[in-house]
């Protein structure tokens, strides 16, 4: 079948590499495994055979009668649940009522909103290990000692690690950049506790507005020079820093700090 480019479908051809991806990802025969973008299967069998309660959620029409054929005994034994759908567009909390994991190789075009969708929700998955490009694996844990709005907006949530790089002869048809594979773990709204989650994101947006400017500038548009200088010296952060050398706790002293101002 004819690969949709408009649908991220580049699929994996080494059994090696989806055997690493589903180990990486933890699954117990007792827990319930959500994969997004099934494809053709490859990754579905694998996780099937940990024995979990796989729900898989794929858009292409074309490809939900392959995965019926091809796993006509795991849907009617309810081992799987295939829902023909945009993961954009389920609302995950009417899906799954129950604690879950992702493992999943998806589709790159949408791999910020998938983070943020399923780290933001009322049911958020334990985990999530997902195959995503390296260059967003690297910044997702700040790799080079520099924070980003992506590594701070997980970091608020859970533990991100990058388990392995994956080169791109791994996918058909190959694509033009490397992946690595990403797990988040330990995911819940604790190191939210005393923060407001629209405060946080609110003040992360504005101190990563402009990449050349420092810190204390970039939350002037949001914030008073002097409030900003007393609130910088009481939390403990250089008054000259960048938005990127601030770790997570900097930030949320800082949100602590002008929570109801
Ligand atoms: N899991 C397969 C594999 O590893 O070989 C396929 C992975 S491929 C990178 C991404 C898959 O996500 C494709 O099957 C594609 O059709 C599907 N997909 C793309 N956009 C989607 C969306 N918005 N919601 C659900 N599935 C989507």
């Amino acid at each position: 079948m004819l690969k949709k480019k408009s649908l991220g479908q580049n699929f994996l051809n080494s059994p090696k590499i989806v055997s690493d991806i589903v180990e990486a990802g933890n699954v117990g025969s007792s827990e319930t495994v959500l994969e997004i973008g099934p494809g053709e299967g490859v990754m579905t069998e694998k996780l099937l055979e940990t024995g979990a309660h796989v729900i898989c959620i794929e858009k292409d029409d074309r490809l939900i009668p392959e995965l019926h054929k091809r796993f006509l005994k795991e849907i009617s034994g309810k081992q799987l649940e295939l829902i023909h759908a945009d993961v954009l567009d389920t609302g995950i909390t009417h899906i799954i009522k129950v604690k879950y994991k992702v493992v999943a190789n998806i589709p790159y075009y949408i791999t910020g909103q998938i983070i943020r969708m399923f780290l933001e929700c009322d049911n958020q998955p334990e985990k999530m290990t997902l195959l995503v490009q390296k260059e967003v694996a690297e910044r997702a844990v700040a790799r080079d000692g520099k924070e980003s709005l992506l590594s701070l907006s997980i970091k608020i949530f859970g533990d991100p690690k990058l388990v392995r790089v994956v080169g791109r002869g791994a996918f058909t048809p190959q694509p033009n950049v490397d992946s690595a594979v990403l797990s988040i773990e330990k995911i819940s709204k604790e190191r939210l506790e005393g923060v407001d989650e629209k405060l946080f994101f609110k003040i992360i947006h504005a101190g990563f507005a402009h990449k050349r400017k420092q810190l204390l500038p970039n939350l002037a548009s949001i914030y008073k020079k002097e409030d900003l200088i007393s609130a910088f010296e009481k939390c403990g952060i250089d008054l000259k820093a960048r938005a990127e050398d601030v770790e997570l706790n900097g930030w949320v002293k800082l949100c602590k700090n002008f929570y109801g101002s």
